[in-house]
């Protein structure tokens, strides 16, 4: 999520050097761009929505003056993108600048606090309460390091912080993180502090790491960082780095979709922490409907198919997915007031989607948004929007966002499941509590299988077509799987149902032919060892994805990737695509394909 950078040297101003620096951080997806220095004891700000260069067009970002400056590229969590909204975040006085990125979770409680002290907050973001409370304690007579340290008690969340004010004299930066990301960069005279190593790489590759819970003071002359629980000073020497810009935009990574596939884990865990006033608002809009529609395309059309399974059996309510594409032609004006709409969009600008609500909305039919991005155009048509936390993906074929809508439907599912009290209590609370483990169950997923997507790469890359089979909630896996291979290796794959299988499709099978079979441990397992066997018997090569020391299923596969733990029925999705999307990755490596820019595909799809 967004870039940042700090900067602070003994003469000449930092202001080109901090818009070049956030060119380089532009990969990291951003809606807008705000910078300001210090000189003479003075503030300077520019900012505003939209890409750099046209910000830079109307500004122009390199006429300010002063030796330090921070920079951001804001990747909107809380608030429109907007010039209000844009980091950088100021006191009342103008005189304490924060660039920030992550999310206060207790923004809300500290702003009514901050307004009853007088304070006067301007934008909508969760970052602003961040000036405010440092303003106050530096009236307290505090400096500004020390005041920053007081802040960071207050605010829960996560976040990278970095702050300047007008009243340090000589000029320094103070940065903190708690899981977000922040990198020192060094040389004679001038500290660096960025989101990301490319920001500075042209200008030193000497690279001090920042860690959890570490505060930072940057001068011209020195960098000495403290622990924030005890005070103690951190002595860490710099690490020289090697990597291209290419290479540290990626955090080296060779693709962004393999650096994506690993951020998975944090994507879960981010969305896991989505208040739960969100949640519960989204549930009662939900369960206070007649009919629960679920309209989405490609793989968030997926995410609404293992999402049915979800809301029906820990809820008892069984939505009627749809492509949103169709919708119009399929429910043929009998949409009321009563009705409510599941909208998945990972861009949410999918305009097959939109028109779907669009439609809709006609009947007065209610909208849900599940959407990654704040302020895009379905936010403007749902009633209400739960927004996922993976934060930007610049992979074109979806991975991360498809795990936190799946991760924001079990938490939908558990609230409405509450509510209707379909399934115990105490039930609800044990799934809640095993969601909280799949960020460690995901992480070990890859961990264990990707040497192994890599080596059944080798040996299926020629292979015109393969089959996916699955059953029950595993056939939205089964079609996420084999959509992935389309999408970035070019095979044909065609998901079905096992159980539809020996209705046709077991037709093409015949020596050879690869047929991957999602199977976890649940009640359809019986009968997908039936398919296998099927499979089998007419020389299909079977690959399984399956639970680990499930020997039954090892014995009848000729290859297979296993998930570690035993993972509730619902959120089987979650575990066992990881695999597949690891497989397709190899797959388009293989083939000497790009995986980040499949021909023919673009990241949202805005026609119809
Ligand atoms: N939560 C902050 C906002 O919405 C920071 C977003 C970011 O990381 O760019 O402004």
């Amino acid at each position: 999520m967004c870039g940042i950078i700090g900067v602070v040297q003994k003469r000449g101003d930092v202001a080109p050097f901090l818009h070049q620096a956030l060119k380089r951080l532009e990969y990291r997806g951003y809606d807008s761009v705000g910078v300001t220095t210090i000189s003479e004891g003075k503030l300077y700000m520019k900012k505003e929505k939209g890409k750099i260069e046209e910000v830079h067009r109307k500004l122009n970002l390199d006429d300010m003056p002063g030796s330090i400056g921070i920079g951001h590229t804001r990747w909107a969590t809380h608030g429109i993108p907007s010039m209000l909204n844009s980091h950088p975040h100021f006191d009342c006085n103008n005189e304490i600048s924060v660039v920030h990125n992550g999310v206060i979770d207790n923004f809300l409680e500290l702003r009514t606090e901050l307004r009853a002290l007088g304070h006067k907050l301007k934008s909508e973001t969760d970052t602003e309460v961040i000036p405010h409370l440092i303003e106050d304690y530096m009236k307290d007579g505090m400096d500004l390091l020390q005041a920053v340290k007081e802040t960071t008690k207050r605010i829960e969340g996560t976040y990278a912080i970095v702050v300047m004010s007008t009243k340090e004299n000589p000029n320094r930066i103070v940065c903190t993180r708690d899981g977000n990301p922040l990198v020192i960069g060094r040389k004679e005279n001038v500290s660096y502090v960025s989101s990301d190593i490319p920001a500075f790489l042209p200008m030193t590759n000497d690279m001090i790491l920042l860690l959890d819970g570490e505060i930072a003071s940057l001068s011209t002359d020195e960098v000495r960082i403290e622990k924030l629980s005890d005070e103690s000073e951190v002595k860490r020497e710099s690490i020289k780095i090697s990597w291209t810009a290419d290479q540290a935009q990626k955090s080296g990574y060779p693709h962004f979709m393999l650096k994506e596939i690993h951020e998975q884990p944090e994507a879960i865990r981010n969305t896991l922490r989505l208040r739960d006033d969100v949640i519960k608002e989204a549930a009662n809009i939900i369960h206070s409907s007649e009919r629960v529609f679920m309209l989405a395309m490609g793989t968030s059309g997926h995410a609404a198919q293992a999402g049915q399974h979800m809301f029906a059996s820990i809820a008892g309510v069984l939505p009627i997915v749809e492509l949103a594409s169709d919708f119009s032609d399929t429910v043929y004006g009998t949409l009321t007031e009563k009705d409510c709409i599941i909208a998945i969009t990972q861009s949410g600008e999918t305009t097959d989607t939109i028109s779907a609500v669009k439609y809709a909305k006609e009947f007065g039919v209610k909208i849900v948004a599940i959407t990654n991005v704040v302020g895009s155009s379905i936010t403007r048509y749902a009633d209400y929007t739960v927004l996922t936390q993976a934060g930007p993906e610049i992979g074109v074929a979806a991975t991360k966002t498809f795990m936190v809508q799946l991760t924001s439907l079990a938490l939908l599912a558990l609230k409405i499941g509450e509510l209707t009290k379909f399934v115990k209590p105490s039930i609800i609370k044990a799934k809640r509590e095993f969601l909280e483990r799949m960020p460690d169950i995901v992480s070990e997923t890859i961990s264990r299988n990707e040497e192994l997507a890599r080596r059944l790469a080798g040996q299926m890359y020629d292979k015109p077509s393969l089959l996916f089979l699955g059953r029950g909630i595993s056939i939205a896996t089964a079609e996420e799987g084999a959509l992935k291979l389309k999408e970035i290796a070019y095979n044909h794959a065609e998901a079905y149902s096992a159980g539809e299988s020996k209705h046709g499709p077991i037709a093409l099978v015949q020596e050879g032919y690869p047929v991957i079979f999602v199977a976890p441990h649940d009640e359809t397992r019986s009968r997908m060892i039936g398919n296998i066997m099927e499979m089998k018997a007419r020389g299909g090569y079977t690959i399984s994805v399956i639970l680990k020391d499930d020997k039954e299923l090892t014995g009848l596969s000729d290859y297979v990737f296993t998930i570690p733990n035993q993972v509730e029925a619902e959120f089987s999705t979650m575990a066992f695509i990881v695999p597949l999307q690891l497989f397709s990755y190899y797959m388009a490596l293989r083939k000497g394909f790009d995986p980040d820019k499949p021909r023919n595909l673009a990241k949202s799809v805005t026609v119809l």
